[in-house]
């Protein structure tokens, strides 16, 4: 069996408890070495394997976990995150689809949420907005022409953007371009829930020098969206004393 765990974001108890068990339980760890916290490794048993798939092919990863399996062994694969997110796990599924190895996704607390927290930060805001867009600048890997930044821009909706740091200054540009006003709030958030973690609240306009006086490339999030800043939100209707809801009744004298 091959258990894809979400490590969290970094901190090392911001993995789930379950994903905590199938750590300890391992013969083999096969764990994303660029952006998961070793410190969640000093959890595995003794006489375990463990290896750093930052220097490994996908063909590599799965000859692994094919001979840990053959040995009756069980395997985790440590994503960072949660694994559903920029995670490649569809083309590990679908080779150990093809060896008849069994898995199972453990999921994880993403980065996104991390930042959320780093930010004090609610992404759905009623009044301001009740979407989030989780997307990414074309690098190496394309996105899809609808999809681009400038494409998303107009729904005004939150956006958080995943792998872009490095590009911060054509995200920026496609962002304007696509409709957004240059004020409209943006916060960069580095490493969430590391001990190094920093974040900065810039606008759509000055996104390109708030990443660079951040000196950062890699392990960040940029956030965009008036939930930033929100004047105007509206409070919620699910604690409000006028709304009946599935479990309180409204109080009669506020309908
Ligand atoms: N599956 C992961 C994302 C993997 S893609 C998740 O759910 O978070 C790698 C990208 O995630 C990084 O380039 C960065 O944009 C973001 N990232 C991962 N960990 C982060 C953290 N602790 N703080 C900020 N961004 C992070």
């Amino acid at each position: 069996m091959v258990n894809f765990v979400g490590a969290g974001p970094g901190a090392p108890d911001l993995i789930t408890v379950r994903g905590m068990e199938l750590l300890k339980e391992a013969d083999l760890v096969i764990y994303a070495g660029s952006l998961v916290n070793p410190a969640l490794l000093s959890n595995v048993k003794p006489g375990a394997r463990v290896l750093d798939s930052k220097e490994m092919t996908l063909e590599e990863v799965i000859a692994a976990a094919e001979e840990n399996e053959k040995a009756g062994g069980m395997t985790v694969r440590l994503h960072t995150g949660d694994p559903s997110v920029y995670g490649a796990i569809r083309e590990q599924m679908d080779a150990l689809d093809r060896l008849g190895i069994a898995y199972r996704v453990c999921p994880g607390v993403s980065s996104f949420c991390a930042a959320a927290a780093a930010l004090d930060l609610e992404y759905t805001l009623p009044g301001i907005s009740q979407s989030v867009i989780i997307s990414r600048t074309a690098g190496r890997t394309p996105v899809p022409e609808a999809e681009r930044a400038s494409a998303l821009a107009g729904h005004g909706a939150t956006m958080v953007f995943f792998l872009s740091t490095g590009l911060a200054g054509q995200l920026s540009e496609e962002l304007i371009s696509g409709g957004l006003s240059p004020d409209t709030p943006a916060a960069v958030v580095y490493k969430a829930s590391w001990p190094e973690e920093k974040t900065v609240r810039c606008s759509v306009g000055t996104l390109p020098g708030a990443v660079q006086e951040l000196g950062v490339r890699n392990t960040a999030l940029i956030i965009v969206g008036n939930v930033l800043s929100p004047s105007g939100a509206e409070r919620s209707k699910l604690y409000d004393p006028a709304f009946t809801t599935g479990f309180r009744k409204a109080k009669p004298d506020r309908e």
